[in-house]
């Protein structure tokens, strides 16, 4: 792997890298960065989470002079969540040469984005449809576009965004440097490139494991109605630091962090029905740490970048095993250790069986935690706490009362009151959740065992390709996975998004009803 400094950055730019906390460059930011430094068009493919921002971002806050006055570059994302992260990330990367770069997505309010566009920005992080609408009232302009990065644009086409990258690309001038990049391959993205980028160098990363070895897997068998019990009984004896929870639907998910919330746990709840404020409290709260177990549905977790998430739980099995993947992903990032629970009922275990092989990897079984060991757990944390306190000086001022306790009462009595009463008691409240469907291994959607080689080894491998479900171009199989802090790319979204409710509403002339559903569901992603 390469240092970043044999890239000959200029000074300011290698500072932020080193400010971030860069030590090396990833593979795939080793083999995209020199070839974009030369201006070349590239492809570049690598699993989610092995540092693709920085490998486009790098090269272009390095080429735009701070003199520039026009928007010179231009980011394509496909949610809302993604353009805020590409856009902190540039942001840091031009901290010391001090460039402008704004995100433009759906949601916020236009007038405020219209207000900081006449700060001139030469970098614009956006989304396709909230671009075309600044393109539409004229805020926006191309003409002096001269780099363009498609990020993420197997998730774009996903949503449906073909026609509208179609669109604004039209009005960026031919004569540009065009990047794009992508977890998979699939047909789709190879003609989206031959359509617009020109000669492109194709950079990957290949894979040489699905999943990372930094995340450790493990499922509980469990019936589905002791499926709450299990998970605070877990909660309790791994006292995550951070964790995602995952629940197949948006009730799953309503109800689910309510109860968490009603038995005193710090949780909070995402899904796409939630206005875009209230879905930027609540990754506002779990990033900061105040609170700590987020639930969410596939479609609200995804590409969430979060450090720290020490443990994912698949409360419901997911349908697919790249949505499996993709979760686990949630954590063991960016070199970190994780862990990865799955509660499976019986009649899943098929299923389970079906991911694993998938996947490569074998997921152990693990019997359900022991309310003693979930007590134990507690109290361990409890005892950790204390044990910080005492290191910390900073408790002269409880001595005194604490030598008078101790003159009258045994140490032992005293401390184990004081952990008790720091440990809460368990609010045992009863918990009633809706029942989910198991998850059944014949009803697989087509694009999941469809083209590629890791698919056509299972159960259902083979045969009936073009299949009969929603969306069938979405071959995810040609996933390149395993690199940087290994975690794994691409989760096909459709029948989540639909699962997730988010693909009913509204009405787009001019399209088929499968790319207005999806591009539906992304813009409620987007603007709501
Ligand atoms: P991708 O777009 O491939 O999914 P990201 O660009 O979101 O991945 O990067 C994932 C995480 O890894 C981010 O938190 C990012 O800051 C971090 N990261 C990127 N490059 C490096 C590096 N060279 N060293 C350490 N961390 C890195
Ligand atoms: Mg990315």
């Amino acid at each position: 792997m390469k240092t970043f400094a044999e890239f000959g950055l200029e000074p300011k730019v290698l500072q932020a890298i080193t400010e971030l906390g860069f030590e090396e460059s990833t593979p795939i930011q080793s083999k995209a960065i020199p070839i974009a430094l030369t201006g070349t068009d590239l492809i570049g493919q690598a699993q989610t989470g092995t540092g693709k921002t920085a490998a486009f971002g790098i090269p272009l806050v390095n080429k735009i002079p701070v003199t520039e006055e026009r928007i010179v570059a231009l980011i394509m994302t496909p949610t809302r969540e993604l353009a805020i992260q590409v856009s902190e990330e540039i942001g840091k990367l031009t901290r010391y040469k001090g460039l402008r770069s704004l995100p433009i997505y759906g949601g916020q309010e236009i007038g405020r984005q219209i207000r900081s566009l006449k700060k001139r920005p030469q970098i614009i992080i956006g989304t396709p449809g909230r671009l075309l609408d600044h393109i539409n009232r004229k805020t926006i302009k191309l003409d002096d576009v001269q780099t363009v990065v498609l990020d993420e644009a197997d998730e774009m086409l996903d949503m449906g965004f073909m026609e509208d990258i179609t669109s604004i690309l039209s009005l960026v001038p031919e004569n540009r440097h065009t990047m794009l990049f992508s977890a998979t391959m699939p047909h789709n993205i190879q003609r989206l490139a031959q359509q617009f980028l020109k000669n492109p160098e194709h950079v990957s990363v290949i894979p040489t494991q699905i999943s990372a070895p930094l995340i450790e897997q493990a499922y509980i068998e469990v019936h589905e109605r002791q499926k709450f019990d299990a998970l605070s009984r877990l909660l309790d004896m791994e006292s995550p630091e951070l964790a995602i929870i995952f629940g197949r639907t948006k009730r799953r998910v309503d109800e689910l962090s309510e109860a968490l919330q009603k038995r005193g746990y710090s949780a909070d709840g995402l899904h796409g029905d939630l206005s875009q404020n209230q879905r930027d409290n609540v990754m506002r709260k779990f990033r900061d740490g105040s609170i700590d177990v987020l639930v969410a549905t596939d479609v609200a977790a995804r590409g969430l970048d979060v450090s720290g998430v020490s443990h994912v739980i698949n409360f419901d099995l997911p349908q697919d095993p790249e949505s499996y993947v993709h979760r686990i992903g949630r954590t063991g990032r960016a070199g970190k250790e994780g862990t990865a629970w799955s509660f499976v009922t019986p009649r899943e275990i098929d299923h389970l069986h079906f991911i694993e092989k998938v996947t490569r990897h074998k997921i152990a079984k693990k019997p359900l935690p022991s309310i003693a060991e979930a007590i134990e757990g507690k109290q361990r944390v409890t005892a950790e706490r204390i044990l910080e306190f005492v290191e910390s000086d900073s408790i002269n001022e409880f001595k005194a009362i604490t030598i008078q306790l101790l003159e009258q009462y045994d140490s032992v009595n005293l401390l184990a009151a004081a952990i008790k009463l720091i440990t809460g008691e368990k609010k045992d409240i009863s918990i009633e959740l809706t029942p989910e469907d198991p998850i059944r291994a014949k009803k697989r959607r087509p694009d999941v065992r469809s083209s590629g080689r890791r698919f056509s080894g299972g159960p259902f491998g083979g045969g009936n390709r073009s299949g009969s479900g929603p969306r069938s171009s979405g071959s995810r199989s040609g996933d390149s996975r395993g690199g940087y802090g290994g975690r794994s790319g691409g989760s096909s979204s459709y029948n989540r998004s639909d699962r997730d409710g988010q693909g009913s509403r509204g009405s787009s002339q001019g399209r088929s009803s499968d790319t207005r559903r999806s591009r539906q569901s992304s813009e409620d992603f987007n603007r709501n």
